[in-house]
């Protein structure tokens, strides 16, 4: 990840952040005190339904606006945060800050289905107070379970499959949603990963984009399928095109989330996203 940038030539005007040497190291007390300095904050990525192209949820994104080299990626900070098992404070702040602006969406619309889909990495995950954390935000905001939801990727699975199948049982047994994120970017088949009790496969953008073989139509149209027969909704992440659009929604895939609909936005044009528009996007293309 780090080497991705190459390079050790010193920047003195750097538009973004750098991963190189010990800049990492840096980044990584920088943040340790992001965190008490107020610098992480959620945006929110609109979640839409297919078949109407009305908002019906949105995922909870962590942002860190450093105060010298400004926004710093997700992609590059996630990883240090798990790796100094400094991801239980960040994920928890996710989890308080997306179930109280869940709260403040039903409230500000009267209507209580939309939902808010939060990552989880596998640090927090096997912690055990986990449970007892999002037993708290569901009471503390009186939220319906079902519109909090929890996006694991398959690698985080897999990292203690035994462990992660009794904690997302626990998990499931709260009410809340539980989304296999990323999916088609690892190397488990979906009948294995049913072992999990997933209800919502996230399709991951490589899938679509990486792929231009004459098969791929069959291959989504299989595993849309096949997510269907196990009972599964799907989401299709960052799909582009119309004709991807178009065969997803004839497939039945229930949502999309790409930039074709919206990016992430702050909570704020969220709202009045909700608000103002009964919550109906004009596609970017
Ligand atoms: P993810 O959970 O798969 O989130 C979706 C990512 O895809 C987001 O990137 C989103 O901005 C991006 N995306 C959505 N639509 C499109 C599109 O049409 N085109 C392209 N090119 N990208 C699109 P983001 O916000 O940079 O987040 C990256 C990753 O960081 C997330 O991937 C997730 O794994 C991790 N992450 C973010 N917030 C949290 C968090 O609170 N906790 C944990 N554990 N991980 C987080
Ligand atoms: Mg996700
Ligand atoms: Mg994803
Ligand atoms: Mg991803």
């Amino acid at each position: 990840q780090a080497k991705r940038f190459g390079g050790d030539r010193i920047e003195p005007f750097r538009p973004a952040y750098k991963t190189i040497g010990s800049g990492r190291l840096q980044l990584e007390s920088d943040l340790r005190r992001a965190f008490e300095r107020s610098e992480l904050s959620l945006a929110f990525q609109p979640i839409v339904d297919l078949q109407s192209e009305k908002v019906a949820g949105f995922e909870a994104l962590l942002r860190w606006e450093h105060p010298r080299r400004g926004s710093i990626s997700p992609a590059e900070f996630i990883p240090i945060a798990e790796n100094t098992g400094l991801i239980v404070t960040l994920g928890q702040f996710a989890l308080e800050e997306a179930a109280k602006r869940l709260s403040d969406l039903h409230r500000a619309t009267g209507d209580n289905r939309f939902f808010m889909s939060v990552n989880i990495s596998s640090r927090q995950l096997i912690r055990q107070d986990l449970i007892a954390n999002v037993r708290s935000v569901i009471d503390r905001y009186k939220l319906a379970p079902q519109t909090l939801k929890f996006e694991l990727t398959e690698s985080m699975v897999m990292d203690n499959p035994e462990r992660s199948a009794q904690l997302l049982a626990k998990l499931r047994d709260l009410g809340v949603g539980l989304s296999l994120d990323d999916f088609g970017t690892g190397h488990s088949s979906l009948a294995y990963l049913m072992r999990f009790p997933f209800d919502t496969l996230k399709l991951d953008q490589s899938f679509l984009r990486n792929n231009s073989q004459p098969q791929r139509p069959i291959i989504v149209h299989s595993i849309v399928t096949m997510a269907h027969d196990l009972g599964l909704k799907v989401v299709a992440e960052g799909i582009e095109s119309e004709s991807d659009i178009t065969q997803l929604r004839d497939l039945g895939c229930e949502w999309a989330q790409s930039f074709a609909f919206s990016p992430p936005i702050p909570f704020e044009m969220a709202r009045r996203l909700l608000v103002d528009r009964s919550a109906s996007l004009k596609r970017a293309s």
